[in-house]
This record gives structure tokens, C-alpha cells and sequence, in this order.
């Protein structure tokens, strides 16, 4: 699993290696990265033992954190067990360490002991200089480890949802997360090189059940048809990922019904076109990026399916919305921030607190839904009203202790969506 992570900046293959003239002579003297971590140059190798304190200062963070492993009653979670989606779920899930974090000897500061549990061993301090670890628990309705594939995460978040859109319901996936914890790893599919494994992601995985669906004995009769539509929503402004971009609209009429005008809505009847589909609207999403502007992680990317009946009206029966939003982390770094950055993050930091603030109102079974926030929850508003809302919330953590604080902002957030959900359980 390891090599499939942030594959671009994998050692080239031999033959592509031959080709590049000017490689630096340290890089040389690594070659295979894989042989490097074992054979260090004589001046690089620590004086006490592989991991002496001197070359690896976490080594004693780490031996902490294993020793605290030891003690853990792990239960891995399995297609079997049974799911009964609560209106609002949300779930945690840890990527791998990378490749980089490895060759970094980053080291792994979350433990996942299953049952929705998960734990952060923050490393800490005493004024005297005596390290000790802060270990801080939290719970979901499910969590998952470095080791669940995409399909297992699936199971249990948003395909539940699916189900619940030839119900009627209007359902919504939000992954969560640092920039570089795995939301389109999760969302769109994983990597293999600069290729994205699509069909892996949720958003395909969805797609295909929805496509069973329509096709099965209990909701055939229903006469409906699938529609596709893919945007982006970066600075507030909405961006037509299937029409090169084109920047839409958002109307609310006096019946308060939000409409994005124009957006592009694709009838869909096989997984392949979908595919098709997120491809492309991934590709377009990308590209004339620069590092001076917008990249994909300052933009929340929105697919939705929608469930019409296949009368003149096209009325719509449901609609699944699964959102890959925009990267959490706070743009602290004042040297950075330009003008433009720091619109970005405020836009960001606002939509954010929005959808938390609809999710919790949608718990809270609340008149009043705050979604004029932002644009993300105007357009989104559908999903946060009445009886049939479904709504999903993964929560994506980078493993290193260099994430740490992030790791902790992503579990606060995610804690707090959940709060509520379980607040307004129990007093019915
Ligand atoms: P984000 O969209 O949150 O910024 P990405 O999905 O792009 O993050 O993930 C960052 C890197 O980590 C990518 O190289 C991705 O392939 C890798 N990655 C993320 N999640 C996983 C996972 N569960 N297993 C393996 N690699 C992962
Ligand atoms: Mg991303």
C-alpha cells in the first residue's frame, strides 16, 4: 500500500532515470529510496544505535506510542457488521504515511481501535523537558484504519445514502480534511502514478449502485432516470466542471428554492459515462492552475446524482450530493498571505462553519437552517431541511505528528457535528 502513495514523487523508473542528465549527486548516492533508509552515507549514521536520540528525536515518542499500542483492544471493522445509519453519521478515517513522511521517519501519532474509536497520541513536554504523550479519545459511528480500501469506507458511509435517494431522501457525502489527508483519494480514487483509479472512488461506487437501483424489482416501477452534474464552488463564485468552467449563478426565488443557473445536468445510464465524467470534470478542474491562484484544494468540488421521474415534468424523486470540500487548514502563514490568499481562507473558514452550522441545525431538527452563510449551503440547501435529509460527514487524518494540530482541529470539527446528532437522540 505504501507505493501507492504520492506515486508522482516515486524514484523514476530506470529507464526514465537514464534519460535525466542533471540529477544532484546526493540523489545519486540515495538512488533506490527504498535502500536508503538501510545504507546511510558514514557521516549521516547516528552515533547510538539506528534511531540514536541524536538522528531521531522522536524515537522516544514513538517507543511511548507503541508501548501505549500494546495496551489496545482492537476490533477491525468488517463488511458484516450491521449498519443502521443515524440521520447524520460521521466517521473518521487515517490514510497511510506516505512514502516522504517514511523517508522522514515521521512517525504515526493516531491508533485506531475500531467500534467508531479513535486516538491521538499528542506528543508533549513538561517545562523540564520530560516528554510525555497527551492521548485524547474520540468516537464516530465508525472509524476507519490505514489498511480499509475505499470500498469498505464506502459500505458503511455512502452507500446507505444511496438507498435512501429512491426513497425519496436528498442525501449528501462531505469528506473532510487537511489538504493531502486523502478526500480525493476517497472521493474521486486513488492514484497509480498521475492516473486516478476512478472507478474506485466513491463517487463512481455511488454511481454504480445507483445504476442497480434503477434497475432493481422494488424501484423499477418508479419510472425514473439519472441525471449527473459536477462543480466546483472556489472563492464563493460556482464553476461548471462538465462546460469548461463556466461560472454559474446561484438564484434563490421568493419560495426560497435555490437554483444554480445553467449548471450542466448530463442524463446518465452506465457507470462507464460516469467515470467518463469525473475524469473529466477532475481534469478541468486542475488545470490552468498556477501556484499564484486557486488550487483544487481551495475549492469545494461538488457531484451530484439526481433521481427524475421520467414524467414530462421531470420531477425530482432524489438527489445524492457528494462533496470533496476544500482543504481545512487555516492560513496561518501571514508571509504567504497575500490579498487573494487571504480572501481564499477566509471564504473557506466561512463556508466550513456554515456547513456545520446546517448540519447541526438539520440534528437539532431546527426551524431555522443558517444556509445563506455561504454559497456551499445555499446550494446544498435542499439536503439540510425535513424529514428526508441524509447526511454523511467522513472526516480525513494525515497519520504524522507533524499533522498533529491539524489532526486535532479535523476531530474537534467532526466532534462537534456529531454532538448534537447524539444530544438530540437523547432527548428524543
Ligand atoms: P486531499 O484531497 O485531502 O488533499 P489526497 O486524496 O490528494 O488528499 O491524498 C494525498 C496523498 O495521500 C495522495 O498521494 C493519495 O494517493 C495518498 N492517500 C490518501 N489517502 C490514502 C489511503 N487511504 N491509502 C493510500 N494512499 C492514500
Ligand atoms: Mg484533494
Amino acid at each position: 500500500a505504501i507505493t501507492e502513495n504520492e506515486p508522482e514523487r516515486m524514484p523514476p523508473p530506470p529507464a526514465a532515470k537514464s534519460r535525466r542528465k542533471s540529477v544532484a549527486a546526493p540523489e545519486m548516492v540515495k538512488g533506490n529510496k527504498r535502500q536508503s533508509c538501510v545504507m546511510k552515507p558514514p557521516e549521516m549514521q547516528p552515533k547510538r544505535g539506528k534511531f540514536g536520540e541524536a538522528f531521531q528525536p522522536n524515537q522516544k515518542f514513538y517507543d511511548m506510542i507503541q508501548e501505549f499500542r500494546e495496551t489496545l483492544e482492537i476490533t477491525p471493522i468488517s463488511v458484516t457488521d450491521q449498519i443502521q445509519p443515524p440521520k447524520i453519521c460521521v466517521c473518521v478515517r487515517k490514510r497511510p504515511l506516505n512514502k516522504q513522511e517514511i523517508n522522514k521517519k515521521e512517525i504515526d501519532v493516531v491508533s485506531v481501535p475500531g467500534k467508531g474509536a479513535l486516538l491521538v497520541h499528542e506528543p508533549k513536554q513538561k517545562v523540564d523537558l520530560t516528554k510525555y504523550l497527551d492521548n485524547q479519545t474520540f468516537h464516530f459511528d465508525f472509524s476507519f484504519d490505514e489498511t480499509a480500501t475505499n470500498d469498505l469506507v464506502y459500505h458503511f458511509t455512502a452507500k446507505p445514502l444511496v438507498q435512501s435517494i429512491f426513497e425519496g431522501c436528498m442525501a449528501t457525502c462531505f469528506a473532510y480534511g487537511q489538504t493531502g489527508s486523502g478526500k480525493t483519494h476517497t472521493m474521486g480514487g486513488g492514484f497509480t502514478g498521475r492516473q486516478q483509479n476512478s472507478a474506485k472512488g466513491i463517487y463512481a461506487l455511488a454511481a454504480q449502485d445507483v445504476f442497480t437501483y434503477l434497475h432493481h424489482r422494488r424501484y423499477a416501477n418508479l419510472d425514473l432516470s439519472a441525471y449527473v452534474s459536477f462543480f466546483e464552488i472556489y472563492n464563493g463564485k460556482v464553476y461548471d466542471l462538465l462546460n469548461k468552467k463556466a461560472k454559474l449563478r446561484v438564484m434563490e426565488d421568493d419560495r426560497q428554492q435555490v437554483q444554480v443557473v445553467g449548471l450542466e445536468e448530463v442524463h446518465v445510464t452506465t457507470t462507464e459515462e460516469v467515470i467518463k465524467m469525473i475524469q473529466a470534470g477532475s481534469a478541468c478542474r486542475t488545470s490552468g492552475q498556477t501556484s499564484a491562484n486557486a488550487n483544487s484544494s481551495r475549492s469545494h468540488a461538488v457531484l451530484q446524482i439526481a433521481l427524475r421521474c421520467n414524467n414530462r415534468a421531470a420531477t425530482l424523486h432524489g438527489k445524492f450530493s457528494l462533496v470533496d470540500l476544500a482543504g481545512n487548514e487555516r492560513g496561518t502563514d501571514v508571509s504567504s498571505s497575500d490579498r487573494s490568499t487571504l480572501v481564499e481562507t477566509a471564504e473557506i473558514n466561512r463556508s466550513l462553519l456554515a456547513l456545520k452550522e446546517c448540519i447541526r441545525s438539520l440534528g437539532k431538527n431546527s426551524e431555522h437552517i443558517p444556509f445563506r452563510m455561504s454559497t456551499l449551503t445555499k446550494v446544498l440547501r435542499d439536503s439540510f431541511i425535513g424529514e428526508k435529509s441524509r447526511t454523511c460527514m467522513i472526516a480525513m487524518v494525515s497519520p504524522g505528528m507533524a499533522s498533529c494540530e491539524y489532526t486535532m482541529n479535523t476531530l474537534r470539527y467532526a466532534d462537534r457535528v456529531k454532538e448534537l446528532n447524539g444530544k438530540s437522540k437523547a432527548t428524543g
